[in-house]
């Protein structure tokens, strides 16, 4: 193992940087970093085992303990459990013998479980060593177990593939991409590098114009002007970085996983352009690990790029030098945020940072760097090429262009929609074929949820903003359980643990919730529920714990008939006598109780 763990690190410049694409290799190789390998690691690269064992308790697709030779990763986010994700699981556990949480005695097959992984429009859905397997059904779950069970190789166990480049022979995956409506912005047919070619042409500073003058808005979510950022980047000193957010965890969201595949290309262009605008050399695309199966098509539209001279030396011939690698991530939802996704692309726990200073001031490696969505490079390729003003007249005054959405839930039609700004909800649920609606989960589970009374509020950054993720709730759905239960295990799960309220109100609120859902609550436990979302909001550090109680504090404003009806209207009464305690407990350990009473 010594040996081998030795030309792995090698392999990444014996660089500490790159921790996490060792500690994956690592965990491919032997199915787990064992402590045997996190010392061989430590040791090759000079730095202590804790440093290793940090890194590698943040994320989820890292373990110790050796998973089985075929890894089965099920997706319980929401639309999949409303999916039917419960019955698929049975299946698996049924088949193999063995609970999720478990491996088969042989040590054939692990079961885990999983937050979102980008399909939420084809569940139920799960990973099975980075390959990946959707629309699962009991019979498809038998299938695939006689096969690992036959030693199939996983790849050969994908027997229909998906349109688009999943059916790339370096791809070869079953996943599709359910494009339903193309925009004028982002999915409109495209050329690459004329966006590049033209940005070439023009100053650093007239391209952050440019960019500044289209309207272009950060579509993470955030919706701070990319041009500003740009531009506030471009002024700090030395070397300068620019990285792709493309760890869209958001469960529900999923556009960019189509982005990437279709439009991979238009991303690097992007890319390129913010790197001339801010005077950057690297880039770096972070990808989330559950989008593994794309990593041969990603790699491959570099090469052809660096062969079109769009990446690399002297790019067309205009002195401009600039190149990007891709990072993976290994499932952790926080890493979406900006400075939490520079500490994992340099090889660290994705705890996000302090700020001030911003990743524009002082980013990834210490530099100034700029970290922008999938979606916003794209756009910006297509701005550099149509100008502003033509993008500027697209949208509402204040989100101008487009929006790409990943719909899924309770409708006829899931999938991927890129729509001019301001289109209202009732609009978007005609078009998705969604009737008998009670809720819509807007922007996901750190959005809001929308009760019927408010669709004619529109999806723009002025009014409805989102990342893209929206959820159709239909009126057979249980929402206090099948989604607000579901938001908050995943939000418990999730936080990092560095802010001490974000760390135990997440599970607090979880436990209440789960209260209320059971049938246990009071009146109270509403009242306590809402004081502590407010708490949790305004003492934490980054933006997971300032909204993670949104899906309790949006459901108790917009749905709180469902609250009264779950709990019981008394004072709370125990029959725990704390004075009578105190004096017993004293009595034990021979103490004077008198002070007590
Ligand atoms: Fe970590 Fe939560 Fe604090 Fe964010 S708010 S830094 S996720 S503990």
């Amino acid at each position: 193992m010594k040996e081998k763990i030795s030309r792995i690190v090698e392999n990444f410049g014996n660089d500490a940087a790159r921790l996490m694409d060792i500690l994956s290799e690592v965990q491919s190789e032997y199915g787990c970093v064992s402590c045997e390998a996190v010392s061989a690691i430590a040791e090759n690269l000079h730095i202590s085992e804790v440093d290793v064992i940090q890194t590698r308790s943040f994320y989820h697709f890292f373990t110790e303990e050796q998973v089985g030779k075929y890894a089965v990763y099920l997706n319980n986010s929401v639309v999949s459990c409303m999916n039917g994700m419960s019955d698929v699981a049975d299946e698996f556990q049924k088949q193999l013998g063995v609970k999720f949480g478990q491996k088969t005695a042989d040590g054939l097959v692990s079961l885990h479980y999983t937050a979102c992984i980008g399909m939420s429009d084809q569940e139920p859905a799960a990973i099975i060593n980075d390959v990946v397997f959707t629309s699962l059904t009991r019979n498809k779950v038998a299938k695939l177990v006689a096969d690992m069970r036959a030693g199939k190789a996983v790849n050969d166990m994908v027997t229909e593939f998906g349109d688009g480049n999943n059916a790339n022979p370096i791809v070869r995956s079953m996943v599709k991409n359910n494009i339903m409506k193309t925009g004028p912005v982002v999915l409109d047919a495209y050329e690459v590098g004329l966006g590049l070619s033209k940005a070439l042409g023009m100053d650093s500073k007239a391209v952050i114009k440019e960019v500044l003058d289209s309207g272009l808005r950060g579509r993470g979510g955030a919706g701070f002007p990319t041009g500003m950022k740009w531009e506030f980047c471009s002024r700090e000193a030395g070397d300068h970085y620019v990285m792709c957010n493309a760890d869209e965890g958001e469960p529900g969201t999923f556009k960019d996983r189509v982005l990437l595949t279709e439009r991979a290309s238009m991303v690097f262009e992007g890319m390129a352009i913010g790197a001339y605008a801010i005077g950057a050399k690297e880039g770096v695309l972070y990808l989330r690990r559950e989008y593994k199966y794309m990593k041969a098509l990603l790699e491959n539209v570099l090469t052809e790029m660096r062969s079109e001279n769009l990446l690399g030396n002297n790019i067309l011939g205009k002195g401009f030098n600039f190149d990007i690698r891709v990072q993976f991530g290994a499932g952790a939802y926080v890493c979406g945020e900006e400075s939490a996704l520079i500490e994992s692309a340099e090889g660290k726990r994705g705890e996000p940072r302090n700020r001030p200073p911003f990743p524009a001031q002082k980013g990834y490696k210490g530099k100034p760097t700029i970290v922008n969505n999938v979606e916003t490079f794209c756009a910006a390729a297509r701005i550099l090429d149509r100008g502003a003003a033509w993008h500027k007249a697209i949208g509402t005054p204040e989100s101008s262009g487009t929006k790409v959405l990943s719909i899924s839930g309770d409708c006829n039609a899931p999938g991927v929609y890129e729509l001019p700004w301001g289109m209202s909800i009732s609009e978007m649920l005609t078009m998705v074929g969604a009737s008998d609606v009670q809720a819509v989960q807007v922007a996901g589970p750190s959005g809001i949820c929308l009760p019927p009374a408010q669709f004619d509020r529109k999806i723009a950054l002025e009014d409805l903003p989102t990342g893209g993720s929206m959820i159709v709730i239909g009126n057979k759905r249980d929402l206090l359980k099948d989604v607000v239960l579901n938001f908050m295990e995943f939000f418990a799960d999730e936080s990092c643990g560095s802010c001490v309220t974000c760390r135990s109100f997440n599970m607090i609120l979880k436990n209440s919730i789960e209260k209320v859902v059971e049938g246990h609550g009071i009146t109270k436990d509403i009242d306590d529920m809402s004081a502590w979302s407010e708490i949790l909001r305004k003492t934490t550090r980054c933006g997971l714990g300032q909204t993670s109680s949104n899906p309790i504090t949006t459901t108790i404003k917009n749905f709180r008939p469902l609250y009264d009806a779950r709990v019981k209207n008394v004072e709370y009464q125990s029959d725990f006598d704390m004075s009578k305690a105190v004096v017993e407990s004293c009595a034990v350990v021979g103490r004077s109780a008198e002070i007590h009473e």
